[in-house]
């Protein structure tokens, strides 16, 4: 049966695929195809596991004192049971078989369709028994993650492993060779389908390690537009929706799943009309892709000659290849926090930290590199630190987040400030504060600058010549920008967290998400506030939250002066095309009507497709 699903619209395009259902406890468990030639060995590899959490649970039962409940006992053989249970091990193999997955990825597809026969039980008993299989198939999935094939043309070359790294459990990425499935030979076999994953909620963490995988849409229950996980979810540039509620218990395994991001719709198992519309839409969008890419190297500049900088977000450095190939003159926002993340724990070190920078400065080819200081907690926590003073607070939003964080490390901070001091050594580098909301911050953190950079001095270590500055993220900046712009180099507005705080709405959480307004009058009056201030201080300003990349807003922010905008990548070509059309002597008008109307959004809306 087919079904509509609404949610929130996080990236463009249109996906279509077999959904691919994660529960979010299993991220870490590494999803990849397999060659026909490396099946047996993968069911090989499936069978060892099993015998050897057997073995296991026969070694806990006979160890077992005698003291111990005796349903102790009786539930190790329930456990045992399962594990020689068809519906567990030969339908397992069935996904490797039919589907080349690799046994990790196929055991944890089978306990999702368990799972969920074990929710749907009448009987309170047997519903109970999910967390049973649940059990077995955790203690197999650990054996199994002793026992991956070695990568792909270091042994026989079946198999192709998931990539080594500092990353524990590489979960849910493929090397690059095997971005799409493998070739099965003569069979069309299923494994050639693509796939969109279905998960219930999805870590910003964890959703970075997609940027390599094999999916080619996502979608989750929960989140906001601007929540993290949507951010890098839409810095990967694939159709994505968010806070689609009940989606990975609507959706099952292996149903045909249309992703519509330029709505925020999922249709579920579409009939073949319905599928055969949203193929020419997907096409119809690729043309227009090509067409936009075109723009890559033409100079944003205005029909009346003013020159605008579009630059890139990116989360790793990785991205920064993606960001020169979109064309964007500079960086203007490198969220450092994800070289903080899925690492156990351990925190990169400076030299750690230097190669990276480095590395981001020396790709860009001497076109300016913003670094952002570590922006952790809120949805973006360290939750693998197992370090209670950083875990959720009661209002991890309002907490110990960002510059606040950094504060409360000094050693880590310092160490994050002297990295990027020697990056800039090798091209020019901006430090960007984010969060900054108290005058004491201001201080400290230009004490905390002078102070590594002694330290490198003392080391006899290069360093380079770099300029400071603030986000305004939180409404006292944006109140005080005098005051900041009187003690800061630049100043770049993060328009995500600026709705966040100013209006109260927590901008991951969907229940509010139809609240979370960038054209609330207060956010626009903060806006051209700020901008103001900057140009008449001749202080250079930009924006680099989501609306630095929303077309919608292009026009107006030029009419309050912007001429620095920060974005994904996959951004930069529409929003050029924006600047290139636009003639900044004929937005006053826009600026006005938009400025003055009760629901501002329409009144652009209306005036610029007036002018188009
Ligand atoms: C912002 O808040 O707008 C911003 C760019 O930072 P982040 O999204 O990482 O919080
Ligand atoms: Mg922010």
């Amino acid at each position: 049966m087919s079904i509509q699903i609404f949610g929130i619209q996080v990236s463009r395009g249109v996906a279509i695929g077999r959904a691919v259902l994660v529960a979010s406890s299993r991220v870490d468990v590494a999803h990849y195809y397999i060659s026909a030639e490396a099946v047996p060995r993968e069911i090989e590899r499936l069978r060892a596991a099993r015998d050897a959490v057997a073995r296991e649970l026969q070694t806990l039962k006979a160890e077992m004192p005698p003291e111990a409940p005796h349903e102790l006992a009786a539930l190790l053989d329930v456990h045992l049971m399962l594990l020689h249970d068809e519906t567990v091990i030969a339908a397992t193999k069935h996904w490797v078989q039919e589907r080349h997955y690799n046994a990790e990825w196929a055991l944890s597809a089978q306990l999702e369709i368990l799972a969920r026969q074990f929710d749907e039980m009448e009987d309170a008993y047997l519903r109970e028994r999910k967390a049973d299989v649940e059990q077995v198939v955790e203690r197999m999935l650990r054996q199994l993650a002793g026992t991956v094939p070695p990568p792909a043309g270091a042994g026989d070359g079946a198999a192709v492993a998931p990539p080594a790294g500092p990353m524990p459990g590489a979960s849910l990425v493929v090397p690059p060779a095997v971005a799409v499935p493998a070739p099965a030979g003569p069979r069309d076999f299923a494994g050639e389908d693509p796939l969109v994953l279905v998960a219930a909620d999805v870590a910003p963490a964890d959703m970075l390690q997609f940027k390599r995988s094999v999916f080619t849409g996502f979608v989750t229950d929960v989140g906001g537009r601007t929540s993290h996980t949507a951010i890098v979810a839409r810095s990967m540039d694939i159709p994505a929706v968010v806070g689609a509620r009940e989606a990975s218990r609507l959706i099952r395994q292996d149903d045909w799943v249309v992703i519509d991001g330029d709505m925020g719709v999922l249709v579920v198992n579409p009939p073949p009309i319905v599928l055969e519309e949203y193929r020419f839409r997907q096409r119809q969008s690729e043309l227009e892709r090509a067409r936009l890419s075109r723009l890559r190297h033409t100079p944003a500049v205005t029909l009346d000659g003013a020159a605008v900088e579009l630059l890139a977000n990116i989360e790793l450095p990785g991205d920064a290849g993606a960001a020169l190939e979109a064309g964007a003159v500079g960086v203007g926002l490198f969220r450092t926090e994800f070289l903080f993340m899925n690492r156990g724990g351990a925190l990169p070190d400076e030299d750690e930290q230097f190669e990276a920078y480095r590395s981001v400065v020396q790709a860009m080819q001497g076109l300016p590199v913003t670094i952002r200081t570590v922006d952790v907690g809120a949805d973006k926590p360290l939750e693998r630190s197992g370090d209670s003073r950083h875990d959720h607070g009661l209002n991890p939003a309002l907490g110990l987040r960002a510059i606040r964080w950094s504060m409360a490390e000094p050693g880590m901070f310092r160490q994050q400030l002297r990295a990027m001091l020697r990056a800039a050594a090798d091209g020019p580098v901006r430090i960007l504060v984010p969060m900054v909301a108290h005058l004491n911050e201001i201080q400290a953190i230009r004490e905390a600058v002078a102070r590594a950079r002694q330290q490198l001095d003392d080391a006899h270590r290069a360093h380079g010549a770099v300029q400071v500055g603030a986000m305004v993220e939180v409404p006292a900046a944006a109140l005080m920008i005098d005051r900041l712009l009187g003690h800061f180099d630049f100043v770049s507005i993060g328009t995500n967290d600026l709705i966040q705080y100013t209006l109260a709405i927590d901008r991951a959480d969907e229940a509010v998400s139809h609240l979370y307004d960038p054209w609330h009058p207060a956010i626009l009056a903060l806006l051209r506030q700020v901008i103001a201030a900057a140009a008449s201080r001749g202080k250079p300003v930009s924006v680099c939250g989501e609306m630095a990349g929303d077309a919608a807003f292009t026009e107006l922010l030029l009419s309050f002066g912007l001429r620095s905008f920060s974005m994904h990548p996959s951004c930069i070509a529409e929003i050029k095309q924006r600047v290139l059309r636009a003639d900044t002597r004929q937005l006053q008008a826009l600026q006005a009507a938009v400025l003055s109307a009760d629901v501002p959004a329409e009144a652009a809306r209306a005036l610029l497709s007036g002018a188009r």
